[in-house]
This record gives structure tokens, sequence and C-alpha cells, in this order.
């Protein structure tokens, strides 16, 4: 049997005991000099970063993503440089309002993001798995979000402040809609699409400009849960998509994502009816249809879910040369606050964590000192630490430069004043919907709205008249008929079983 290790301290030196404490009697006490001690127990206290505002419970993998169609007509970003070409993927997916020990199988949207280590250093592809959202503009983000975390006074979760605020934007319905039906509560991450939902950008190596949308859809075939069954579920185990997802990894059994894009030449946009940089609406698949990309396949469990998941800093604000953003006002919001996030949860310099670090290109910035300055700017040259400078230090290349975004000095330039605008899309969605769909939807939304005020339901029901009456009356009859159809049985009216 090969010899085990030596344990050591942190500081690298051999320990003696790693089972009692030390003591001055036989019974103690204990002494303050048994520094392993206090280091054992300090560390425990330390085990625990910030868990993310959003998005805080999550499941990942590792993987690879291949070429397998040529967009270079679309974009000079290398990882598309080739068909064939592969590059190494980090992916997390989440749900958005639980905290990190919530169960997985809750109704809500899920997070799906995305590190490719390109060799123009890492893109970050930070999606959901809805190709929309439920607001379009980020000044509206942090009131969306606290409707749909805990009441500040009862500690819960709060239906009324939700339709509260949704009643208040009509623009959520489109998501709404999707949150309430089937796709509400997917199997597993290995069941749902994945989508950029913004617009973001790419250019080729012409210069020429268009914008894009991401879709990764799943090779596993949608699958998803009713209310019933996630209830079941959750009873019996609250980790089902952690354990289902490394089960699947671990026995080789690789899920895998067809990715394509949608591609808008730069002059169309503000040709459509609808906002084309709004997050509240699609690119329909007639106008703009998906074009084949690749092939994501997720095939390694992390050595350590903390180091890699946990540690994952996803942002929108990393882009590689060929993509770009676009002027979705959403997305300019989050390219400042993902960042932020992380400065705040994982600290200054997260990104050298080796979750974060490319691995494909090398890194080489001026930034100084703070938090996790463990990494040395190796430029040779010890000088050159201020730019510009007179040693060999990093310079900007300007051809990578991204080409000028034409602004014609209209603020509300893809402004449309349209009132029906946002019922549109969610209409196209409902009609989609079969009838048994149309059902499930309809008594998502009773055990999900039964416990708001009268007032709530009214103003909520007015936003789906104007989606479709059928809408709006298949939703009320299955709130009004909420005691005999819905399994909504409060927790109060279940029978506990008395000690004798
Ligand atoms: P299409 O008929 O071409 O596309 C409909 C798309 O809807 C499907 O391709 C599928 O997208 C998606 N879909 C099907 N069933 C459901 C469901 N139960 N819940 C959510 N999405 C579903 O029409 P359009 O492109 O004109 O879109 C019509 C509506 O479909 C849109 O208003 C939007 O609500 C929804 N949709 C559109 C998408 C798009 O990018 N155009 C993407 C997803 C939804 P997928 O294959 O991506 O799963």
């Amino acid at each position: 049997m090969a010899k085990k290790p030596q344990l050591t301290t942190s500081a690298g030196s051999p320990v003696a005991s790693n089972e009692t404490s030390q003591t001055a009697g036989e019974r103690g006490p204990v002494l303050l000099q048994d520094y392993q001690l206090v280091e054992k127990l300090a560390h425990q206290n330390r085990e625990r970063i910030p868990e993310r505002v959003v998005h805080a419970k999550g499941w990942g993998a590792q993987g690879t993503f291949t070429v397998t169609h040529d967009i270079t007509k679309y974009t000079c970003a290398d990882i598309f440089s080739e068909i064939g070409k592969k590059t190494e993927v980090l992916s997390r997916w989440s749900t958005v309002a639980g905290e990190s020990g919530a169960a997985d199988t809750e109704r809500d949207v899920r997070g799906f993001s995305l590190k490719f280590y390109t060799e123009q250093g890492n893109w970050d592809m930070v999606g959901n798995n809805t190709p929309i959202f439920f607001i379009r503009d980020g000044f509206k983000f942090p009131d969306f979000i606290r409707t749909q975390k805990r009441h500040p006074k009862t500690n819960l979760r709060s239906p009324e402040a939700m339709f509260d605020f949704w009643a208040a934007h009509p623009e959520c319905v489109h998501q709404v809609t999707i949150l309430m039906s089937d796709r509400g509560i997917p199997v597993s991450p290995m069941h749902m699409n994945g989508y950029g939902s913004h617009t973001f950008s790419m250019w080729n190596k012409d210069g020429e400009r268009y914008w894009v949308k991401f879709h990764f859809k799943t090779q596993q075939g949608i699958k998803n849960y009713t209310n019933e069954t996630s209830e079941n579920i959750i009873g019996s185990t609250r980790e089902k998509y952690q354990e289902e997802l490394y089960s699947a990894i671990d026995e080789g059994n690789f899920p895998k994502w067809t990715m394509y894009i949608q591609a808008m030449p730069e002059e169309e946009a503000g040709k459509q009816d609808y906002n084309p940089f709004d997050l509240t609406k699609v690119w329909p698949h007639d106008d703009y249809p998906l074009i084949e990309v690749g092939e994501l396949e997720m095939n390694r469990n992390p050595d350590n879910y903390f180091q890699m998941i946990e540690n994952a800093a996803f942002s929108p604000s990393n882009v590689v040369p060929g993509i770009g953003f676009s002027p979705d006002k959403m997305l300019q919001a989050r390219i400042f606050s993902y960042a932020d996030a992380h400065r705040y949860r994982l600290g200054t310099h997260y990104e050298a964590l080796p979750a974060n670090a490319p691995k494909n290109a090398k890194v080489n910035h001026y930034h100084k000192d703070g938090a996790m300055r463990f990494f040395t700017n190796d430029f040779g040259n010890p000088d050159a630490y201020y730019e510009p400078n007179q040693h060999e230090g990093p310079v900007a290349d300007e051809g990578v430069k991204e080409p000028p975004l034409r602004i014609d000095g209209d603020a509300d330039r893809y402004y449309q004043a349209d009132e029906d605008i946002d019922y549109v899309q969610p209409r196209a969605l409902y009609n989609l919907f079969s009838d048994d769909q149309k059902q499930r939807l309809y008594k998502n939304y009773a055990a999900a709205m039964g416990p708001c005020s009268d007032s709530v339901k009214a103003r909520w029901y007015a936003v789906l008249e104007k989606v479709h009456p059928d809408y709006a009356a298949g939703v009320k009859n299955a709130v009004e008929s909420l005691d005999t159809d819905v399994n909504t049985v409060p927790i109060t009216e279940n029978t506990p079983i008395e000690d004798n």
C-alpha cells in the first residue's frame, strides 16, 4: 500500500496529533498555545462566503464545446474560427429566488451560465432557461428581486408582492406565462434549453456587425415536473438535480446541447414591430431562423464543488473580440452588476481563482493590490507596473477594436408606442399551448395566486385579459375553484402525529 502523505499545518509543518486538544492536565483545561485547535475552529467559522443574492442554489459541471458549423461570416471570435475546434467550458445552472439550501425542483426560472475558456480570454454566456426575462430595464431589477425574496416582517416568500409587482409591469406577462407553464419546473438542468436571452452582437473580420441571440437546445429533450410530482420529490429529496446531474456525468452519460444563433444585420434593428433589444421579447424564428453552430457536452464533475462552482463568477461583461454587447438596457445594467457582485462576494481579484482564471489565454493587466493578490504580473520586468511605461510592459492592440456603434442621437430610437406590443408574444405562446398545457397553466397559477388579495388578483386578470380572454377566464376559474381542484393544502391543515 502506498505510504499516506504526511498531515501538515497550513504553513506546511508536520502535525503530531489530529485527534485531541492540548491540555494542561489529563482532563483539561485546554491551552491557548494549541494553535492547531484554534486554526481548525477558526477555519470552520470561515467556510462560508456570502451566498449569491440571486441564483444562490446551483449545480455545475465541466465540459467541452465543439464547433460543428462555420459562422465566420458573422464573427471573427477565435472560438468559432474553424469546424472541429474544441474549447473547455465550465457551466453552472441555478434557481433564481431560493437560498443556497433551497429545494432543487421548485417552480422558478433557471440560470444557465457557461464560461468558455477561449484562446482570446474567457467568454461568459450568462443566460437562463427562458429566451426572455420579466423586465427590460435594470433600473427595476432590485425592486423585482425584492418581490421574489422574503418579506421583511414575515420572513416568508410573498405571492402578494410578486403579483403586485407583475401586475404593475405588464411586460412581465411573457415570462410569467413561461414560469407558470410546464417549463416552470424542469426535471433537471439536463432537460432544459439555455438562452443568452439578451441581444448581443458579433462582428466579422470585415468589421460588419450583426445583432445575435444565443440558443442552447437540450439533446436530452425538454422534460418537466407537475407541481404535484415536484412536491412529492421535495418531500423525499431536496437535491434531485445535484444527484441526477452528478450521477449522469459520473456514469459517462454526458448531457449535450446544440448551440444555435439568430443573426440580424446591424441595419435591420428598428425595422421590426418590436424592439429587438427588449429583453421581454424573442425574435420570432420565422423572421430570424436558428443557425447551427456547435455542440456542448458536459463531461466532468468538478473535484471540488466549492472551488469550481461556488467560486465560479460568471459575468456578461466577459466578452472576447468578435462578440460584443448591444443597446439592451438590462444587459447594460448586468455588465456592471454581475462583476460587482463577484467583487463583493469573492474579493477584488476573484478572476484569478481557478474557476475563473483563463486557461488558454495569458492574463496581462496593471490592476494592483487587494484581496487575493496571490499572483504576479510576470511581464519579466518588475519596473513595468504602470502604463504607458518605457519597459516591455503589455500594450493595447488596436486590431481587436470593435466596429463603431452608430448612435443617431434619438434616445427613444427603438421605443414602440404600440400599447399591444407587450401582449403579442405572450399571446403567440399561449396559442402554442395544447388544451392540456393550458389546463396545467391555469392550475399552476391557482397554486401560486391562491394567497393573493382580491385586488391583486383582479389586476393580474386584467393583464391576462389583454393577452387572451380565454387565458384570463381559465386562470380566474382555476383560482376560484382552488379548494376543490388544486393541491394547495396549507401546512397547518396537515395532521400532526401527537406524542402519547
Ligand atoms: P415558433 O413556432 O417558431 O417557435 C415557438 C417556440 O416556442 C418553439 O420553437 C419552442 O422554442 C418554444 N416553445 C414551445 N413550447 C413551449 C412551451 N410550452 N413553453 C415555452 N416555450 C415553448 O414561433 P415564434 O418564434 O414566433 O415564437 C412564438 C412564441 O414562442 C414566442 O412569442 C415565445 O413566447 C415563444 N418562444 C420563442 C422562441 C424564439 O426564440 N423565437 C424561443 C422560445 C419560446 P425552443 O425550441 O427554443 O424551446
